[in-house]
């Protein structure tokens, strides 16, 4: 049998469609969670679900599901992932995922192919946090890893709940939140960073996404001039923070490995010229897709700090931020994953995700993966966002293909 190719043209009309709405002057688009473009955004997806006879619902924190019927009434497979975006989006981020899902549906359809369990397309809420933290709180909710309650309280810096956002969009449904029960999960979405193009590969198996540690590091020394102090009785805060900043760059390079580790805000004070920094207060940013390794990372980074404290007579302490394990993705989904860019003849390589995606959270409930296109210069959270269309097309027969077997997989 011939494999189903998608319509490529069709999947760029549109990404180009979809993007109309919250349109930017300057390109991207800005559909921040909840607001009036998320809603447009919103009916136009849930439209064009109806369009292909898929049956929608609509959940409590606003996750629209749209399934297809397999010949079978099992579990569905899903695909999916979010529409909102940051306040400068591109037209890539996450609706790529949900279009590339309609497509295949809408593949399948036209050749009158009916898989053996439903295939299912979601958009969860508010995946980019850009208004209403958590980030990826829409999936959170779904997999019963945030409570409803707690979600719909939260509000956004005028102090507008998702509840009250929820209800004036009409997209507080009344769908049970976790439902359907998925089978499996794939999450197409361009990369966000420039790996791929660099090593000049087609796509990323998706084998996981890294664990991240931030933490704020307090200095309290002395502050006292410039011109007077002798040097063996400074207690220097800016030096204690140039210490730390040295050591993280050599911790990531002796760890090896996936180790990132990064100081990316820093302040002083007083922060003069001719003043020793009375206060030095700095972050760190360790991400690690192995949480041994980034549980070594961060015991090593407060035991050289308190070392370079007590050395230059400074206190120094210091608060967490965030706290996320690495999730390793499900080796059935993300073998098929490879087997079928194999099949496709793509040139790819297995990697794990930078960044956060719903995925994360449908892997605490049923096997998923997530597939990675290339985007140009690696930018993303950008207006000028872009990923070729031969790319964007090949991702989405990719997806095609690995649902497809997920779907008639013998059980
Ligand atoms: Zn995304």
């Amino acid at each position: 049998m011939s494999i189903s190719q998608i319509n490529g043209q069709r999947l760029l009309d549109n990404l180009h469609a979809l993007g109309q709405i919250g349109a930017l002057p300057s390109g991207g688009v800005n559909r921040l969670a909840l607001s009036d473009a998320d809603r447009a955004g919103r009916d136009w997806t849930l439209a064009r679900m109806r369009e292909l006879g898929m049956r929608v619902a609509v959940d409590a924190i606003g996750n629209i599901v749209g399934t297809y019927p397999g010949t079978e009434d099992l579990p569905p497979v899903m695909m999916g992932s979010h529409i909102d975006t940051v306040r400068t989006g591109g037209l890539y981020d996450g609706n790529y995922g949900v279009l590339a899902g309609l497509e295949v549906i809408d593949t399948l359809r036209e050749a009158g192919i009916q898989t053996q369990r439903p295939l299912a397309v979601a958009v969860f809420t508010n995946e980019e946090g850009a208004r209403f933290q958590p980030d990826m709180m829409g999936s959170l909710v779904y997999v019963g890893g945030l409570p409803l309650p707690e979600a719909l309280t939260t509000s956004d810096a005028d102090g507008v709940s998702v509840q009250t956002e929820l209800q004036r969009i009409g997209y507080q449904g009344t769908a049970t939140v976790g439902e359907p029960m998925v089978d499996s999960y794939v999450e197409l979405h361009i990369e966000q960073g420039p790996v791929l193009e660099q090593l000049g590969l087609q796509i990323g198996v998706v084998e996981g996404v890294q664990g991240i540690s931030w933490t704020e590091f307090t200095v309290e020394g002395q502050s006292n001039h410039a011109g007077t102090t002798p040097m063996a009785l400074r207690h220097d805060a800016a030096l204690v923070a140039a210490q730390v900043t040295v050591f993280v760059r050599e911790l990531s390079q002796r760890l090896g490995g996936r180790q990132l580790a990064t100081v990316g805000a820093l302040r002083l004070s007083p922060n003069l010229v001719n003043v020793i920094a009375q206060q030095a207060v700095f972050t760190v940013d360790l991400r690690n897709t192995d949480s041994g390794a980034l549980a070594q990372a961060e015991s090593d980074l407060h035991a050289y700090a308190q070392q370079a404290a007590q050395a230059e007579g400074v206190r120094i302490t210091h608060r967490s931020l965030a706290r996320f394990e690495p999730v390793a993705f499900d080796p059935l989904v993300v073998n098929l994953v490879e087997q079928q860019t194999q099949a496709l003849g793509a040139s790819y390589q297995r990697m794990p995700s930078g960044a956060g995606h719903d995925a994360q959270m449908l892997a605490r409930v049923c096997p998923s993966a997530m597939i990675f296109v290339p985007s140009v210069g690696g930018l993303s959270h950008n207006v000028r966002e872009h990923t070729e269309p031969a790319d964007l097309q090949r991702g989405a027969q990719l997806l095609l293909q690995v649902v497809l077997a997920l779907a008639n997989r013998p059980y």
